[in-house]
């Protein structure tokens, strides 16, 4: 049983699984001419128990488990301002009853409401305590600062490591129970790459059934070959974790960066667009900096002539949405 290799694993309970696969019925009918066949589900890991819901609840489940066991009494995290993992840490903290203390640097370019209104609004009122630092490299500092005498545990960058990647390990394992309810199998699983932990655990999870090759990532911060090579080291690191046989290599890893635009945070007209096109046609809210990436990205695929017939393809929303909130001028509303 799959299952079972996750039990050595303290895990806090963030929300409440499994989240639900919806098919885009609307999106499909407006993609008919270049559809051949294929269906169009999303998994809608948005929603979730707490803080808004997101990806990284998933994450921060095992890694909360490991600090709850280390009788950690206060989170510390840095990260670009309107971070998700940041808002999500600042909620489980308060959740679980630990303090948080985060050190977050502006991006390029972000002014004014971007500064104090999304994600950095959320974790406030979720009682952490906020520093606007004013770049990353004032981050080494702010966390040697930070526990004040307590006993800390330091997230590691976008909650990516080997430990946190077992959150989606299990996601592939949930995607696959949900497949034999709705009988069928995804040919393709989509996701945002950022800090990589996501796919990689999705390509660790489903090494373990044996389905290889299943799972495109898009980068939306590093070019092709360093998400690749992150990927690669946490898919294998976590497959270790769960013990899982044969070995995952550099075959298995698909990462594109074509969607990805000038840079992390910097929108995209590809994903503009298909950011408003979901929204529009199923009421579901990509985010700019993520989802709406790889959804360009799934889009692009949809075009492509040499793809086969009739795939089902899953792609996982990742939440993100009150990041939104930062681009107000970009969505030209
Ligand atoms: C962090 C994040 C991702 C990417 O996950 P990684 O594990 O960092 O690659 C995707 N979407 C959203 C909304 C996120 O916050």
């Amino acid at each position: 049983m799959p299952a079972t290799r996750f039990d050595p694993y303290r895990r806090a309970r963030l929300f409440d699984g499994p989240t639900p696969i919806q098919r885009l019925h609307r999106l499909e009918a407006a993609l008919e001419p270049v559809l051949r066949g294929a269906r169009l589900f999303v998994k809608r890991d948005d929603l979730g128990g707490i803080g808004g819901g997101g990806s990284k609840l998933r994450k921060l489940e095992f890694l909360l488990g490991d600090a709850m066991m280390q009788g950690a009494e206060v989170l510390v995290g840095v990260g670009p301002l309107q971070s998700n993992s940041a808002r999500l840490a600042a909620a489980a903290a308060a959740r679980l009853g630990l303090a948080c203390e985060l050190g977050l640097w502006p991006l390029e370019g972000q002014a004014g409401e971007a500064l104090v209104s999304g994600n950095v609004l959320l974790g406030r009122l979720f009682g952490a305590r906020v520093q606007v630092l004013p770049d990353a490299s004032a981050a080494p500092g702010f966390i040697a600062a930070a526990a004040q005498g307590r006993k800390s545990y330091q997230l590691p960058p976008g909650a990516s490591s080997p430990l946190s990647a077992l959150g989606y390990a299990d996601c592939a394992l949930e995607i696959a129970d949900q497949e034999h309810a709705l009988g069928l199998r995804f040919d393709r699983v989509v996701i945002a790459n950022g800090s990589s932990a996501s796919q990689a655990g999705l390509i660790a999870g489903f090494a373990l059934l044996g389905r290889r090759r299943l799972v495109q990532g898009f980068s939306v911060l590093a070019d092709a070959p360093v998400a690749e090579a992150n990927t690669l080291a946490l898919a294998r690191a976590c497959h270790a974790l769960l013990r899982g046989e044969g070995e995952i290599t550099a075959a298995d890893i698909r990462v594109d960066d074509a969607w990805r635009g000038p840079g992390y945070g910097r929108t995209t007209a590809e994903s503009l667009d298909a950011l408003h096109l979901l929204a529009r046609h199923e009421g579901l809210l990509l985010d700019p900096v993520y989802s709406a990436k790889a959804f360009a990205g799934l889009l692009a695929h949809l075009r492509d002539v040499a793809r086969p017939r009739n795939e089902n393809l899953l792609f996982v929303m990742t939440g993100g949405t009150p990041a939104l909130f930062g681009y107000q001028s970009a969505l030209g509303t």
